[in-house]
């Protein structure tokens, strides 16, 4: 289905991006390199039928995987910055770089990219997610919530 935007009459001055860097990469199993554009309540879905843990709360938020990581977002006990191995990012000057969630401080609500005044876009986010038997309990239990 096709997005659908809403704009005021008097028209928005800036930059609106459609992101459809929606890929999804199996490194190993419960380590998943997503494209920022992927959506993270599929993802979130995927991950738990998979067997994995780390973003039951994923399947009730909307946004982008890019979004999401730029947000800080969280739910239920769990926040994303505690699922994720690596950001890459493209900076304005056009270079590609991955960085190590060790490396960056996020807050609540709140990561680095938000005062990065060299950000072009989120491009990729790799998550290590870890085995559990119970994921897909949890995840029921937190939509029913
Ligand atoms: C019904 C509902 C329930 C929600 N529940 C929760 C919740 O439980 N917990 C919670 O934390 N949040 C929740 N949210 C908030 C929301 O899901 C997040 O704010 C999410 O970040 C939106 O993602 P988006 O891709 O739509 O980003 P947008 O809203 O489009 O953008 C958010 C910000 O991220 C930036 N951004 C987006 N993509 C990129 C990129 N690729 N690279 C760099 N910057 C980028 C944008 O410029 C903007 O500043 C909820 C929202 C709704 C509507």
């Amino acid at each position: 289905m096709a997005p659908i935007a809403f704009f005021d009459d008097s028209g928005f001055e800036g930059c609106v991006i459609l992101n459809r860097i929606d890929f999804l990469e199996r490194i190993k199993p419960g380590v998943y390199r997503m494209g920022s554009g992927y959506l993270f309540n599929r993802l979130g879905v995927q991950c738990t039928n998979e067997g994995f843990s780390g973003l039951e709360f994923a399947s009730g938020i909307p946004g982008t995987v890019g979004g999401v990581v730029y947000m800080n977002v969280g739910d239920n006990g769990q926040e994303i910055v505690d699922a994720i191995d690596t950001i890459e990012i493209v900076t304005v000057d056009g270079r590609h770089q991955i960085l190590y969630r060790s490396d960056l401080a996020f807050g609540y609500r709140m990561s680095p990219f938000q005062a990065m005044q060299d950000l072009t876009a989120i491009v990729a986010v790799t998550f290590h997610l870890l085995p559990s038997a119970s994921t897909k309990e949890h995840q029921q239990a937190y939509l029913k919530k």
